[in-house]
Order: C-alpha cells, then structure tokens, then sequence
C-alpha cells in the first residue's frame, strides 16, 4: 500500500534482460501505475521508455479470450485433448523426433522447466528450441568452450566500479537503457572510459571517448590483434596464464591474423589496444553484433582470450559480459530450454548427467544427441520431417531468417499449436489449435537476467477470459498423454522447488549452476522471493565466479581457444552489392505485439525504415523519406528511406520489428538469409547481403 490505499506490488519488466525490477499498482478500472523498484539491484528505481509505458500496454483490445481450434473458439477440454492425442498419434507413427516445440525467453523460468520437461523427459526428443538461439546462442557456446559451463562471471556492479567499459556489438543505450545509465553514473562519479565497437554510429557513440567502425564481421581480427599487443607490451598475466590451457594456440592464431582486414586505421587500432592495455578495471560488454554472427562463438572466444590472458576476469571492475536480449533468456539457459542443452546446466552429452536427470524426473530415457536448432527445425518443419510443432510465445514467422520459407513451412505443417496472449501475430494465424496464455502482470513466476539475479515477476490483473498460465497448459498436456505423476504440479512454486532441487544434483556433479538453497521454499517464501544473485547453494551464496582461477573443466582450468578471421557467410555481388544490417529500435520490443500498443512507444519512430548513406542515396537516386525496395536472394521489404552518414558507405540497417500485422511488406526477417554459426547455430542477422533501389 501507498499514501493512495492501493496496493502496491514488486514485479520485474518483460522486456530486455537488465531485469528491471518494477512496482505495480493496478488503478482499479483494469489499468496499471507502474515505476522502477528503488529496492531492485538491477535498476534501483531506474526504468527506460519501454518499463515506463508498461501500464499502457494491459489493454485487452488484441487479446486472445479462449481456445480456438481452426479458427473457431472451443473448450479448454477440447483444445488440449486434441494437443495431446495429435502430438502422441505423431509420436507412434513417426517417432519423437517428428515434434518440436519452439519457445521463448518471454516464458517464466517455470513454464521453461515444464516445455523442457515434457520434450526431453517424456516425449524422448531434444527437438526443443527457443528464440534465445537468435540473440545468444553464441555466448552460451563461447562460455562453454572457455569455462566448462555456460557462466556468465559479471555482475553489473562491475559496470559501475570499471576504468574502460568497451560495448561490442551492442547498442547499450537504445537496447539495455538502464545499464546504460549506469554506465553513464559511473562515468560521471569515476570518469570511466567507453569505446563503441559497432559498424554504425549509434546513440551509445554519444559522447564515447572512441567509435571503432569496423567492418562487419571481423571482430575476432581486432580482437586477436589486442592479444598480440597484449603480449607484445608485456601486459600479460602469466600467473593467470598458468590457469588456463591453450595460450599458446591462441596466441599463434591471433599473429596469423595480424594481416586481417578490421576496416579500422592502424592508428585507431593502436589506440584501443593502448588504452585497454593500460587500464586495469575492463569490463567488455558485448552482444548481438557479437553474436548473430555465422562466427559468432569464435568471437565471443576471441574476447574471452583477451580477458583471461590478462587476468582481467574474476575480480571487481573486470571480466567479459555478455548481455541478455530477452527477459529470461538467462532462465530458459538455466532450465536447458535449448536444443543442446540439459537442464541445470548439465550436458546431454554425458551419460551421467543424462542418468540423474533422467532418475530425478522418473523418465523413461533422456535423449543422448542434441535437437534440431531453430534454424534447422523449421527447415525440419518445411521437408517434412517435422509433423506436429508447438510455438510458444514468440512470432518465427516473422522474427527467424528466411522469414517467408519459415511463415510457408509452418502453413504447411500437419499440426501447429500457437500459445500466446493474442491471436494478432503473423504466426498465431497459421494456427490449427490456438491457446490463450495469460499475459506479464496476470502470471507468476521467475526471471533471471543478465547478471545472473532471480528476480520474481507476480500477477496483480485477473487474466481475461479463459486464459492460463504456460506451465498449466504444458503441463495438462503432459498429463494427458498420460505422464500424469510427473505433470501433477498444482502451482508455480512446486515447479520452482522441483527446479531448485534438481540444480542440487547439477552442484553434486560440480557444475555451476546450482540453486538447491531455495528447494524448501514455503509457498510464503516464494511469494514473498526478493532478487537473489545463484549460485545459492548450501554452501554458496552469490559471489563472484572465477576469483580463485578455478573454472568446470574436468581439470579445473580455464581454455584459451585459437580463434581466426572469417568473412561474413554471404559475400556482396554486383547484384547484391549492400551488406544488411538488422537490429532494434529504442521504443519497440519483438514484433510489437506490446510495445505497439503504446501511442508514446510507437511515436518515436513510427514506420519502419532503413538507413542508408548519403552517396549511396545519391547514386541510387534516392531522397529521404522515399519508399524503398530492399531485397536479397531469400526476399524483400518495401521501407521507408533515411538518408544517414549513421551507416557506412556500402551498408544499410533495417530494424527487426514491424510484421505482416504492422507493415504488410516491410518484414526484413524475409531479407536476411539463414547462413548461421556451425558451433553454436545462430543465425547471421548483422551480415547478409541486399539489393537497394527506389520503389
Ligand atoms: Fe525494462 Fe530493459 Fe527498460 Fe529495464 S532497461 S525498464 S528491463 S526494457
């Protein structure tokens, strides 16, 4: 309660992966107050645009109301039983790996931990994949490589205690606004120093002490290039050295780069590798320009070198950060939701691991080889081999690469379940069966952002018409394909203590992940769950990963990886003569199933667009604001032009938002081609190749 006399609740935003912790207080006429948590670590009462609008983005005008089957509403009874027998009929005739589900970093770690369950444990597949594969797929692989587990050693406090702060890849002040303020507080307070490794100038430029424009693609050159300037001025830590494998083969890979093109000046290359070197407390935040890359995992391990050669890792003010895109991408990792990945972070490649999992869930068998990944399980979908699919929350037709394959192989799928919270998505209408999932601020449940705090998002508005909570849906569907024991879950705090207790095991094994602690939660407890940094274990609380040296390999040392320059997968042609670049907006989320609803959100830039230069807007003819045809061998958008010396000569950038809903011909996904990373299968959207001319 407030001096209002409304009640006032914690919650977390959906958004982006900073995790900003929110306080709600509906209006009482279906309405919602919402401002930044003062108590929250993320955010400490910070909120960007986007959090500030949250209360106009609770309407019901798009929502979904109840079960629909063919485009006719039905019974819940009905709906779900139809799931159940066709996703069991397809298992007896075609085996489990004709099914996949396709989920989403927008689900609660519970509704995560039920999708996996139910796939891995019981269905018998690892075909689970999730939209986290296109925004960090990459980092998972990198950290795995490195460290022996997916662990993410920053926290964000280490933002604020670093002399240099170098943002690659990633626009921090548009895509993780509130870090950026922080970043901005501790400049101010202590004068840390900011470099931008990005082809275009973005607003995170604004008053950066340097912008690398480098050329697409060729981060692992500049990142090799300061592993040798490291060794070369003598700035190597050799005693931390001592505690990794593979230096050697690191740094005779990074001089064999030495060559390499970065489309940067010798002298802007001196200079970063100059300041970096002289300053101790680095903190290298990076994302997806790092990671939508078909090298993508090389050049996550490319910074990784950088920092473990130097010892900068571990301690206070250092270390590598990859940041999150989506609310609970972090929680989707943590619950296994991809298709390389068991639960807890337990690999499904070890036969031990697979056991105990396998004993803890009381399954028949737990897969032993990896599922299709995104890219592949919807070309998996469009020949055939994929017979019955279930998308949760996320809109591939719009949002994967090759979008106008993936929108034809889902219209063409024997049997396609959509849950979401509207059926106003390209992808909810090629539905056979669609299921109505309560909305951010009807459900409960937990997130885990980028700096590896669980923070609970709670429910404080009544879901309209018949919607339910994910894991309620999954888990009905689990128990009428006849798993009835292992779905009898009756709230989302049991899933949790199931959840916590089975990352017991994952601690036995020695693994990172471990949140046994909170596996005796009461009910109250987790009603009443304030943000916790894991590992929480009994014998661990929070802390800082990698302080004493030791990492998860079986040896306990960490892996430098030699690491080298590769092009971009698709190379320009006289017919394709632009590299494309795609991204987001500061206002919008996703495909603006949310932040659409805004009127202030959806001002600030209204239609979609592309940025191209002024001389090649000049040779192609084209003046501001005309309309644009921009297209690839895979498809094509129709834009609005901007005229900018924001993107290179040669390069274009389009953002990733507007759909077939929104803007019928400007889906850009269509554009980008599906060339993706071979290690960690994520998709290259910062690269592709385009034609441009005036429409
Ligand atoms: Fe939400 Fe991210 Fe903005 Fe924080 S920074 S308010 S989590 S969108």
């Amino acid at each position: 309660m407030d001096g209002s006399g409304l009640p006032v609740t914690r919650s977390t935003c959906p958004y982006c992966g900073v995790g900003c912790g929110v306080l709600l207080q509906p209006d009482g006429q279906g309405g919602l107050n919402v401002r930044g948590d003062p108590d929250h670590p993320a955010n400490y009462g910070r909120l960007c645009s986007k959090g500030t609008a949250l209360g106009e983005t609770v309407g019901l005008e798009q929502r979904l109301f109840a079960p629909r089957v063919d485009g006719r509403d039905t019974s819940w009874d009905t709906a779900l039983q139809l799931v159940a027998d066709r996703f069991s009929q397809t298992i007896a005739e075609h085996g489990p790996d004709s099914t996949a589900f396709y989920v989403s970093g927008q689900l609660l770690t519970e509704d995560y931990y039920v999708a996996n369950k139910l796939m891995k444990g019981f269905v018998g597949s690892a075909n689970i994949d999730t939209n986290s594969r296109l925004c960090m797929a990459s980092s998972v692989a990198g950290h795995k490589r490195a460290f022996g587990t997916d662990t993410v050693p920053g926290t964000y406090e280490d933002i604020d205690e670093a002399d240099l702060v170098v943002l690659v890849g990633s626009n921090l002040a548009w895509c993780h606004p509130v870090l950026y303020q922080r970043l901005l507080a501790a400049r101010k307070k202590r004068g840390t120093k900011v470099v931008v490794i990005d082809p275009r100038r973005t607003a995170s430029c604004d008053g950066a002490d340097m912008h690398l424009a480098l050329q697409p693609g060729s981060d692992v050159a500049l990142f090799n290039r300061l592993l040798v300037a490291l060794y070369d001025g003598g700035a190597l830590d050799v005693a931390y050295i001592a505690r990794t494998d593979g230096f050697d083969a690191a740094l005779k890979a990074a001089w064999n780069d030495s060559s390499k093109p970065t489309g940067l000046s010798e002298a802007e290359i001196q200079a970063f590798c100059s300041l970096w070197m002289s300053t101790d407390k680095v903190v290298t935040i990076y994302s997806q320009g790092v990671n939508q890359s078909t090298s993508g995992s090389d050049k996550v391990n490319a910074i990784l070198n950088c920092h473990l050669a130097t010892g900068r890792i571990g301690k206070p003010g250092c270390g590598p950060f990859s940041v999150t895109g989506q609310p609970n991408a972090m929680g989707g990792r943590e619950v296994g939701g991809l298709a390389n990945m068991l639960a807890c972070h337990l690999d499904l490649e070890n036969a031990d691991h697979r056991a105990a999992v396998r004993g803890f869930w009381g399954a028949k068998t737990v897969p032993d080889k990896p599922g299709l990944k995104a890219v592949d399980m919807f070309r998996g979908v469009g020949d055939g081999r994929i017979k019955a699919l279930w998308i949760i929350h996320t809109n591939p037709a719009v949002s994967m690469p090759e979008a106008d394959a993936v929108r034809d192989a889902i219209a063409a799928c024997p049997f396609t379940v959509v849950s979401d919270i509207t059926d106003q998505t390209d992808t909810a209408r090629l539905a056979d069966v669609l299921l109505p999932a309560s909305a951010w601020a009807e459900k409960d449940g937990t997130v885990t952002n980028s700096d590896r705090t669980i923070s609970r998002q709670r429910s404080v508005l009544p879901a309209p018409g018949q919607a339910r909570p994910d894991w309620d849906i999954l888990a009905e569907v689990g128990r009428r394909m006849g798993f009835a024991k292992a779905f009898d879950y009756g709230s989302e705090v049991e899933i949790f203590r199931e959840y916590a207790a089975l990352s017991g095991i994952a601690g036995q094994f020695g693994r990172d992940f471990d949140i046994s602690a909170l596996s005796d939660l009461t009910d109250t407890e987790y009603a009443n769950l304030t943000p916790q940094r894991w590992p929480i274990s009994a014998t661990r609380k929070g802390g800082r990963f990698f302080a004493n040296g030791q990492f998860f390999h079986p040896n306990g040392k960490a892996r430098m990886l030699p690491v080298s320059w590769k092009p971009p997968a698709a190379k320009t042609t006289p017919r394709f003569p632009f590299r494309l670049n795609t991204g987001r907006v500061r206002d919008q989320w996703h495909t603006m199933t949310r932040t659409g609803l805004s009127a202030r959100l959806s001002a600030h830039l209204a239609e979609p667009f592309v940025d191209i230069h002024p001389e090649d807007a000049r040779s192609l003819d084209i003046k501001p604001a005309d309309l644009v045809q921009i297209s690839s061998p895979t498809g094509t958008a129709i834009l609005r032009a901007r005229i900018t010396d924001a993107v290179p000569l040669g390069q274009v950038f389009a953002p990733m938002h507007w759909t077939g809903e929104t803007a019928p011909a400007a889906r850009i996904g269509a554009v980008v081609a599906a060339a993706f990373d071979p290690v960690s299968g994520q998709p290259e959207s910062k690269a592709g190749v385009a034609a441009v001319s005036r429409f």
